[in-house]
C-alpha cells in the first residue's frame, strides 16, 4: 500500500429532513447569541421559517453574496459586520453565500454555520475562491471552515432542474479530482466513490422528479462526501480551469465544472487508470469513465459546451496560459497543445477524448 498521511477536520454535521430547526439549538450549544445572516432575498422568501428559526438571535442580514466571491462584495459586508455586535455567522445558501460566509469568518475570527441549499460541498472545505481585478486565487485555511452545517434536503427542493444538475456534477468533479489527486488517501478514496455512487443515482432521479425527498437526499449526501473528501487533498487540472474560466471569463461555476468533467476526466485518464476504474463503476458503467460522464451529462441535459456557457472561442489560449502559469501536481503533465485541444472539445461540446493520445 502506498503510504499516506489524512486529516480529519473538525465540522460538525447534522444530516436529515427538519435538520435546519435544529439551528436555534446548535447556536446556543456554542454560547452564540447574535449572528450576522447571509441568505439570498430569494432564499428567504422560499423558506420564511429560517427567520423565524433566528428570531431573537439576529444582529443583520446580508442579501448580496456574489458567484466567485468577489473582493468588494466581502469588503462590503464586513464593513456591514464591523457595525453589528455580532457573535456568530450563519450562511444559507449555495457555495456564493457560503463563500462570503467563509472570507467573512477568516477576517473577523467569528464560527460560520452554514446551511447548504445546493450541491457545491463548499461548506465543508477549508478553501477559499476570490475574485479580484478578474482573476480568481484560491487558498486553504482553517479558520474559514464552518463549525457546523446542518445539511437539509427540503432546503434544496426549490432548486431548479438545471442548477441541481450543474451543482451536483460540480460535486461529482469534486469527487473525481480526490480519486486521482497525489495526496489522496484510503478515507478520501472511499469517501469520493460513495459520492460517485450517490451522485450518479441521486441526479437522474432529482432531474425527473425534483420534489422527491428520497431524490434530493441522495444527490446533498453525494455532495456532502464529494466535499468532504475535496476538503482533505489537492485540487488539479478541472479544479484550476473551473476557477480560471470563472475568473476570468465569468463563467458560472457549476455549469464550467459540468461542461469541462468529461475532457478533464480523458485528459488525465492514460495517468490515472485505477481512478478513472472507480468512477465507472460507481456509475455502473460499461464504458470508459470519460464516456460515462459525458453520457451522464447528455442524460441530465447538463451544460456539455463552453461556447453555450459565453466562453469566447478566441480566449482559449489566454485561458490556456493562465492554467499554466502556476505549476501544480496532476496526474497527466499540463502541456499546452494538449490543453487547447481539451478546451477546444470542452468549448464545442464534442464527446471527450484524450488529446494528443
Ligand atoms: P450559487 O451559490 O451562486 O447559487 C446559484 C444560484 O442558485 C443563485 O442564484 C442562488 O440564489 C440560487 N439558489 C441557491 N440555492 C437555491 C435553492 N435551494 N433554491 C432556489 N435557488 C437557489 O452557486 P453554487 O454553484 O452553489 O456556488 C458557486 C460558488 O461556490 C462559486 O463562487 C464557487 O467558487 C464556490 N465553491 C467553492 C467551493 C469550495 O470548496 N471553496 C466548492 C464549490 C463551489
Amino acid at each position: 500500500m502506498r503510504p499516506f498521511s489524512y486529516s480529519a477536520l473538525p465540522v460538525r454535521t447534522v444530516f436529515g429532513t427538519g435538520s435546519r430547526e435544529r439551528l436555534p439549538e446548535e447556536l446556543r450549544s456554542l454560547g452564540l447569541r447574535r449572528v450576522l445572516l447571509i441568505a439570498s432575498a430569494r432564499q428567504l422568501e422560499a423558506q420564511p421559517d429560517l427567520s423565524e428559526l433566528l428570531a431573537g438571535h439576529l444582529a443583520g442580514s446580508y442579501t448580496a453574496a456574489a458567484m466567485h466571491t468577489p473582493l468588494e462584495v466581502t469588503e462590503d459586508a464586513h464593513r456591514q459586520l464591523q457595525a453589528l455586535e455580532a457573535d456568530a455567522l450563519v450562511a444559507i445558501g449555495g457555495g456564493s453565500a457560503i463563500g462570503l460566509g467563509k472570507a467573512l469568518a477568516l477576517r473577523s475570527d467569528l464560527p460560520l454555520l452554514a446551511l447548504p441549499t445546493t450541491y457545491s460541498g463548499s461548506e465543508m472545505t477549508p478553501i477559499l475562491g476570490e475574485r479580484a481585478g478578474g482573476v480568481k486565487t484560491t487558498r486553504r485555511d482553517p479558520r474559514a471552515l464552518p463549525r457546523v452545517v446542518l445539511y437539509d434536503p427540503q432546503l434544496t427542493v426549490s432548486l431548479p432542474v438545471a442548477l441541481s444538475v450543474a451543482s451536483g456534477i460540480n460535486a461529482l468533479a469534486h469527487a473525481v479530482e480526490a480519486l486521482y489527486a497525489f495526496d489522496g488517501n484510503p478515507v478520501t478514496s472511499l469517501l469520493a466513490e460513495e459520492a460517485v455512487r450517490a451522485l450518479g443515482r441521486g441526479l437522474p432521479q432529482v432531474a425527473s422528479a425534483p420534489g422527491d425527498l428520497t431524490a434530493r437526499e441522495a444527490a446533498l449526501y453525494g455532495a456532502w462526501l464529494a466535499g468532504t473528501a475535496l476538503a482533505s487533498v489537492s485540487m488539479a487540472l478541472q479544479h484550476k480551469l473551473a476557477h480560471v474560466l470563472g475568473g476570468s471569463f465569468d463563467l458560472p461555476h457549476a455549469e464550467t465544472h459540468a461542461a469541462l468533467l468529461p475532457h478533464t476526466a480523458a485528459y488525465n485518464a492514460p495517468e490515472a487508470p485505477e481512478a478513472m476504474q472507480r468512477v465507472a463503476a460507481a456509475l455502473g458503467a460499461l464504458e470508459e469513465a470519460p464516456q460515462a460522464l459525458f453520457a451522464l451529462n447528455v442524460r441530465l441535459n447538463a451544460p456539455r459546451s463552453l461556447r453555450e456557457l459565453g466562453m469566447p472561442r478566441d480566449g482559449i489560449g489566454r485561458a490556456a496560459d493562465l492554467a499554466l502559469q502556476t505549476p501544480y501536481p496532476n496526474p497527466r503533465p499540463l502541456e499546452r497543445e494538449a490543453l487547447l485541444e481539451l478546451l477546444e472539445r470542452a468549448w464545442a461540446g464534442d464527446p471527450p477524448r484524450s488529446p494528443g493520445k
